[in-house]
């Protein structure tokens, strides 16, 4: 049987009267991409804020499952989710535009080991290697020693993505990481995110609808706080309820 990675008991965010998330029940499992698709407040933002611990809900649980066994986040502090295994990427590209490339690499493995007080060469061979690897993998190997603000829109995405891998997370939180990108771009993250998948869950919000089913194993469709509908791409968008409440729409 598949292996849970996170599950939310009855998840309920209220803000004054309105319920930005209503008793919502999620059940993910280890090595899959979950798309979050929905209406413009829909609820996508306030899910992935709970689970990295952004913003705690009025009521329910987060089980998140790691070699440390079960844990319920929801009322814990963002830095010891994020420790637990917890990785998110905000919407907008949040690197340190004052340092290289090489060296937001750095402090993101250094941010692991806790080593931020110290100089980056304490990097273990190791880590080294790792951070190498992750540099590698997000294709700006060659551009190490420039600065993030020499980067076009999607490379500063990668570079992101890269630093949450290099803290070897279980759990990736996303959210809209191609908004803004060109097709090929676009693809290359598909592509990205689809190899990350086989060490680490991704959740991933998303409005461009080809790349939710492209890289998605599982979608589920929010409105208004509820989850409407759960499947693959192909089955959510047959359904006539999600064709009338966010397909349909304009
Ligand atoms: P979008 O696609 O536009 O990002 P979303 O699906 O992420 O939308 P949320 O941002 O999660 O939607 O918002 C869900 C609901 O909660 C909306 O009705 C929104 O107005 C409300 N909401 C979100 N944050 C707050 C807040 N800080 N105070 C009051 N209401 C809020």
């Amino acid at each position: 049987m598949a292996e849970s990675i996170l599950q939310t008991r009855q998840l309920t965010k209220q803000y004054g009267h309105a319920l930005a998330l209503d008793h919502v029940d999620m059940h993910l499992e280890k090595g899959q991409i979950y798309g979050l698709v929905g209406k413009n407040g829909a609820g996508k933002t306030t899910i992935l804020d709970a689970i990295c611990g952004k913003n705690h809900v009025s009521e329910g649980k987060i089980l998140f499952f790691s070699d440390k066994g079960e844990r319920d986040v929801s009322r814990m502090k963002e830095y010891a989710i994020s420790d637990l295994g917890i990785g998110r990427k905000f919407q907008a590209p949040s690197v340190f535009t004052g340092i290289t490339i090489e060296e937001n690499m750095e402090l993101a493995v250094a941010k692991r080991h806790s080593l931020y007080s110290t100089t980056f060469r304490r990097l273990s061979k190791e880590s080294r290697e790792y951070m190498n690897y992750c540099l590698d993998f997000i294709g700006l190997s060659d551009k190490r020693f420039s600065y993030p603000g020499s980067l076009s829109h999607g490379e500063k995405q990668w570079l992101e993505i890269g630093m949450i891998l290099a803290s070897r997370p279980k759990l990736m939180l996303l959210d809209e990481p191609v908004a803004g990108m060109g097709r090929r771009e676009t693809e290359k993250t598909a592509e990205m995110l689809k190899n990350i998948k086989k060490e680490c869950s991704i959740i991933v919000v998303e409005h461009d609808m080809q790349f939710a089913k492209e890289v998605s194993d599982t979608v589920t469709v929010f409105h208004e706080g509820e989850i409407l509908d759960e499947g693959t791409m192909d089955t959510v968008q047959k359904n006539q309820k999600v064709i009338d409440v966010y397909l349909g729409r304009g």
